[in-house]
C-alpha cells in the first residue's frame, strides 16, 4: 500500500465507526464468487456459479494462480492441465490471460466481480479499460450498481463511488473511480475508456472489455500503469470477430486453451465449436441410435449426405461422435493448451464456446442455425457461439489457407526448377519481407519468405535474386526509398547509362545492358528485372508505368503505379475458388475455377516460422474496414500485412515479366471471356 493510501487510511479510521466486515483476505476469487456473487438471470439473481460453464471455471482458476490463491478446489489432474503444474500459492507477475468469446458469456460481469474482489479482498487496484468514455457511465449504473454493489452488502459498505486520491492524498472526484475501504486498508480502481491515450494511474491489474474496438497504439500504453505493482496481470476480454486481428490474435499468440470432448466408445477428440455442424445428430424417438441424421452446413439432417430430415423443435437433438455416433458426454469437457509453451510464458489464452458451456441446450444452437440462412447471419452464429472468428470483411479464413496448402503439398525450399519462372515481391519496412513465388502451369506456388534486416536489404535481395534464379523482383517504393532505388538500379542495369547524354531521352529506346528496355515511344517498359510499386493509383485506373529520374538526375528507373485494393485484392482471389462464391474462369480448362491458384507450402518442422507468418499477414491483411468518412471500404493498413503486400508486388512483378504471355498488362490482353451464363467477377488486370 502507497504511503497516500496508508495515510487516508488512518486517517478515516480515526474519524469513523468501527470497521466494516470483510471477507477474510485468503479467500480465493472462486470461492469468493460462489459465497458473495450474484448474476441476473431474467429478472431474478441467483447465485453465482460456474456449473455447466466449464470454460469460466477455466479462467477463474488461471486468475486464482496467478494471484497466488489457493486452488485446491481444482483437482490436481486439471490443475497440470491447464496450469502445467499442480502447485499454487505464488504471485505469478507478469501473466497476461486473455479470455476469448464468443458472445453473452458473462465476460464484463466476470470483470466487474474481479475488480471488486481485487478492491475489496486483495486491496488491489484494477484499471478496467472499455472501447470508448462514453460507456463508462452506463456500465456502471446499468450493470456494476445494480448488479454488484446492490447485490453484495459489505461492498456497498466500502465503497465511494467517483473518489480517487489526489497526490497528496486528498479525495477528490473522478469519473469511473471507485475507491473501496474498510477503515483499515483502501485501494482505488477505475473504469476507463480507452478513446485516447491512457493517462496516469497506477494499478496491479489491467482489464480490457472488448479488444477488437480498442486502437492497438493506445493498449500497448496499457502494461506501463502497472510498473509499481507486484502482480502486473494483463487480462483481455473480448469476442473475437476477425482472423489474425485483436481478440483473435490474443487467442492464437497464447497458449489456446480449447474444450475436447471424448467418445466414450471409439476414443476420437472432439473439439465441439470446430467439429460444428457434423457433430450434431438428431433423434425423432427421443433415443440416440447410430444411423441418427447427421446436421450439414445448409441447415439440414442427413444420412449419407442424403436430406432426411428438416429441423423441428419437438425432435431430439444431441452432440454425437462424428465417428461412430455415440452421444457426447458434453458435462466432461476437458480443457487443454494447444500451445503449452505459452503456460510458461505465462500467457494463457482461453476460448469461451457456448459448445462447451454444457448448461446451454444443443435445441438452441440447432435452431439458430436452421433458421439462419442468410450469409451474415453465420457470421454471427460463428462468432457468438462457436467463438469462431468470421466476418463478411474477412475474405481469407484458416480454412482457405489450408486448402491452399494441400492442393498439391509441398515443403518451402531454396532449391530452384530451372524450367519454371519466379517472381518476387519485397515489403519496405524497419524490416523488410521477401515473398517468391514459382510459376508451375496454372499454380503459383509459394517458394520462398524471409524476413530481412533493413540495413542488409540491399546486399541479401541481390543475393536472393541470383541464388533463387528471379525473372523479376518488385518492390515497396517506399518508406526505404533509397534502398528501393539502389536495388531497382542494379537489378534492371539502370545505373549503367547516364541519360544525361542522351537528347529527349523520354522519347526514346534506351536498351539498358542485360535486357532491360525503356521504350519511350509507347511509354512503357519491356523485359524488366525489378521496380518500384507505388499505391497512388485510382480504382479502376489499371497499371502506370513510367521512368523517374533519380534524384541526382543521371539516371532512370522503372516506378509502377496501381490501385492498393485492387492490387490486394488479386492475390486474394488467387486463393479463392467457386466455393467460396467466387466465379472465375480457369483459362485452362475454360470451366469454372474450383482449386485455388496461389498455393501454399505445408508448416511444418522444415520451415519453422515463417510459413506460419505468411498465414498470419494472408489472414490480417485480408480485412477490409470503412475509410474515415465511412463511405468507402479498404484493405486494413498499419497492421501485420507484410508478406501479403510482398505477394501483392509479386504478382505484379509476373505481369508485368513477359514470361506470362497471356497475362502481360500491355495491348490488349485485359478482354476475358464470359462463361455462358456466368457474370464474369470483376478482374482489374
Ligand atoms: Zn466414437
Amino acid at each position: 500500500m502507497s504511503n497516500v493510501l496508508a495515510a487516508l487510511a488512518s486517517k478515516i479510521e480515526q474519524s469513523q465507526a468501527p470497521a466494516i466486515d470483510t471477507p477474510d483476505s485468503s479467500i480465493s476469487f472462486f470461492e469468493w464468487l460462489h459465497t458473495y456473487a450474484m448474476v441476473k438471470v431474467g429478472n431474478k439473481f441467483v447465485k453465482y456459479s460456474t456449473k455447466g460453464r466449464q470454460p469460466l471455471f477455466v479462467v477463474i482458476l488461471i486468475i486464482d494462480y496467478v494471484l497466488g490463491n489457493d486452488i485446491s478446489y481444482a483437482p490436481a489432474e486439471q490443475r497440470q492441465r491447464i496450469l502445467g503444474t499442480t502447485e499454487y500459492g505464488k504471485i505469478i507477475p507478469d501473466a497476461q490471460i486473455d479470455v476469448c468469446g464468443g458472445a453473452q458469456f458473462g465476460k464484463t460481469i466476470l470483470a466487474l466481480l474481479l475488480k471488486t474482489y481485487l478492491g475489496t479482498v486483495q486491496f488491489r487496484g484494477m484499471m478496467y479499460c472499455l472501447p470508448d468514455d462514453d460507456l463508462v457511465q452506463g456500465i456502471i449504473d446499468a450493470k456494476e450498481r445494480p448488479e454488484v454493489i446492490d447485490q453484495i452488502a459489505y461492498v456497498g459498505e466500502m465503497l465511494q463511488i467517483g473518489k480517487t486520491l489526489t497526490a497528496s492524498g486528498k479525495a477528490a472526484n473522478r469519473k469511473g473511480a471507485m475507491l473501496y475501504t474498510n477503515g483499515n486498508t483502501s485501494s482505488i480502481s477505475m473504469m476507463r475508456g480507452l478513446g485516447k491515450f491512457p493517462t496516469t494511474f497506477s494499478c496491479d491489474v489491467v482489464a480490457v472489455d472488448e479488444r477488437d474496438d480498442v486502437r492497438e497504439e493506445f493498449a500497448d500504453y496499457l502494461p506501463g500503469r502497472m510498473t509499481t505493482s507486484d502482480l502486473r496481470l494483463m487480462l483481455n476480454i473480448g469476442t473475437q470477430r476477425y482472423h489474425g486481428a485483436g481478440q483473435n490474435r490474443l487467442f492464437e499468440e497464447g497458449s489456446q486453451h480449447v474444450g475436447a470432448v471424448i467418445c466414450p466408445k471409439c476414443g476420437r477428440r472432439h473439439c465441439l465449436e470446430e467439429d460444428w455442424p457434423g457433430v450434431v445428430r438428431m433423434s425423432v424417438t427421443g433415443q440416440p441410435a447410430p444411423m441418427d441424421p447427421v446436421l450439414n452446413e445448409a441447415g439440414v439432417f442427413t444420412i449419407h449426405g442424403d436430406t432426411v430430415a428438416k429441423y423441428k423443435p419437438e425432435y431430439t437433438y444431441y452432440f454425437g461422435c462424428v465417428a461412430c455416433g455415440t452421444p457426447l458426454p458434453r458435462e466432461e469437457v476437458l480443457y487443454e493448451a494447444r500451445k503449452p509453451e505459452q503456460i510458461f510464458n505465462r500467457h494463457w489464452s482461453v476460448r469461451v464456446s457456448q459448445m462447451c458451456c454444457s448448461a446451454l441446450n444443443v435445441s438452441m444452437f440447432v435452431a439458430d442455425w436452421c433458421k439462419k440462412r442468410k450469409k451474415d447471419n453465420r457470421a454471427a452464429f460463428a462468432c457468438d457461439r462457436l467463438a469462431i472468428p468470421k466476418s463478411s470483411n474477412q475474405k481469407i479464413t484458416p480454412k482457405i489457407l489450408d486448402r491452399a496448402a494441400t492442393v498439391d503439398p509441398y515443403s518451402m525450399s531454396m532449391q530452384v526448377n530451372d524450367k519454371l519462372h519466379r517472381f518476387g515481391g519485397l515489403d519496405m519496412g524497419d524490416q523488410c519481407w521477401l515473398m517468391v513465388r514459382e510459376l508451375d502451369g496454372r499454380f503459383k506456388r509459394l517458394q520462398w519468405a524471409e524476413a530481412i534486416a533493413d540495413s542488409d536489404t540491399v546486399q541479401r535481395s541481390v543475393q536472393l535474386f541470383d541464388a533463387l534464379k528471379l525473372d523479376c523482383l518488385f518492390i515497396d517504393a517506399g518508406p526505404l526509398r533509397d534502398t528501393t532505388r539502389a536495388i531497382v538500379l542494379a537489378l534492371n542495369g539502370c545505373n549503367l547509362v547516364d541519360v544525361t547524354v542522351i537528347k529527349d531521352w523520354e522519347k526514346k529506346r534506351i536498351s539498358f545492358p542485360g535486357g532491360v528496355t525503356w521504350d519511350g515511344e509507347y511509354g512503357r517498359w519491356l523485359g524488366l528485372k525489378s521496380a518500384a510499386v507505388e499505391f497512388t493509383g485510382k480504382p479502376g485506373s489499371g497499371i502506370k508505368q513510367q521512368a523517374r529520374l533519380t534524384p541526382d538526375n543521371n539516371h532512370i528507373y522503372p516506378v509502377i503505379s496501381v490501385n492498393r485494393d485492387e492490387a490486394i485484392q488479386g492475390v486474394i482471389d488467387e486463393l479463392l475458388t467457386a466455393e467460396d462464391g467466387f466465379a472465375v474462369i480457369d483459362e485452362e480448362t475454360d470451366t469454372l475455377r474450383t482449386i485455388p491458384e496461389f498455393l501454399l507450402p505445408k508448416s511444418g518442422q522444415d520451415e519453422p516460422g515463417i510459413v506460419e507468418t505468411v498465414r498470419e499477414h494472408l489472414l490480417c491483411g485480408s480485412r477490409k474496414i470503412l475509410d474515415n468518412d465511412g463511405k468507402e471500404e479498404h484493405f486494413i493498413d498499419k497492421v501485420a500485412n507484410h508478406l501479403l503486400l510482398a505477394a501483392t508486388y509479386a504478382r505484379l512483378a509476373e505481369m508485368f515479366s513477359g514470361v506470362l504471355s497471356k497475362r502481360t498488362p500491355f495491348a490488349c490482353s485485359q478482354i476475358r471471356r464470359n462463361a455462358p451464363g456466368e457474370r464474369q467477377h470483376p478482374r482489374v488486370f
